[in-house]
């Protein structure tokens, strides 16, 4: 039994086919999956699906990308979405330095917003971090995210950037990249997180794992993470499957 994370069977890449993807996936053992939204037509699209499949439930927040679209009647709107009963997180938030659509501050203003909204609400936070490690732990630190914890996800991290994210209540999700041959950073974190903190993810339709690489991603294929993971860890896939899930359930507050 396995638990995607984090994906995006909400993107229209998955229009013509949600059903069969959906079942692709329970063939392959994902019970569970969380959808993030990013943005109001994602966010909306994720309330679709949550509300059709059994152990699929939803992620909202505001993508740093467009953070400088975000205006204060879109924070309003969040929370209010944010009650729907299988909204189990806010995210995914944070910066993207990658793409310089939103500025630097814009982004960190709409970030701090978040967390304190995810505060206020008790829910864990899902933090999108490209090229921005050193700002995200800052802000993570003088925000005090640890008081809701969450999940760094697509993790691709140095092992000590690992640990302090773990020190701040934070579970390290790792994606395709860790079975990429020459991906020496998330193997390495792979191998020195605790098995009791570690997580599995697609961030499809993105980022498709080996053999798959650059070919659309989807929730089925986290299963070959989780086999990368137990091959480095030296576990079954069970072990690795059991334990994944677990924690997922945990950091989401699941039954
Ligand atoms: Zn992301
Ligand atoms: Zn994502």
């Amino acid at each position: 039994m396995l638990f995607d994370t984090h994906c995006h069977v909400n993107d229209d890449q998955f229009a013509e086919d949600l059903e069969a993807t959906m079942e692709r996936a329970g063939t392959a053992g994902v019970q569970y999956m969380v959808v993030v939204g990013f943005d109001r037509p994602t966010i909306e699209r994720a309330l679709e699906i949550v509300e059709r499949y059994d152990h699929v439930y939803a992620s909202v927040g505001w993508h740093p990308v467009d953070a400088i679209d975000m205006q204060e009647e879109d924070l309003v709107w969040l929370e209010e979405v944010a009650a729907h009963p299988k909204v189990v997180a806010l995210g995914e938030m944070g910066l993207d330095y990658h793409w310089d659509q939103s500025p630097k501050e814009v982004q960190k203003e709409v970030f701090r917003k978040q967390i304190n909204l995810a505060k206020k609400l008790n829910l864990p936070i899902i933090i999108h971090n490209r090229e921005a490690t050193e700002d995200i732990i800052t802000i993570l630190k003088e925000e005090q995210a640890e008081q809701v914890g969450g999940i760094m996800h697509c993790f691709s991290g140095s092992p000590e950037t690992a640990h302090e994210c773990l020190a701040m209540n934070f579970y390290i999700s790792l994606g395709g990249p860790v079975t990429f041959k020459n991906a020496k950073k998330p193997k390495e974190v792979a191998v020195q997180v605790p098995m009791d903190r570690l997580l599995v993810e697609t961030d499809c339709p993105y980022l498709a794992p080996h053999p798959y690489r650059g070919k659309r991603n989807e929730p089925a294929y986290v299963k070959l993470v989780a086999e990368q993971i137990a091959e480095l860890k030296g576990l079954s896939l069970q072990e690795v499957a059991q334990q994944t899930t677990a924690n997922a359930k945990k950091v989401f507050g699941i039954d």
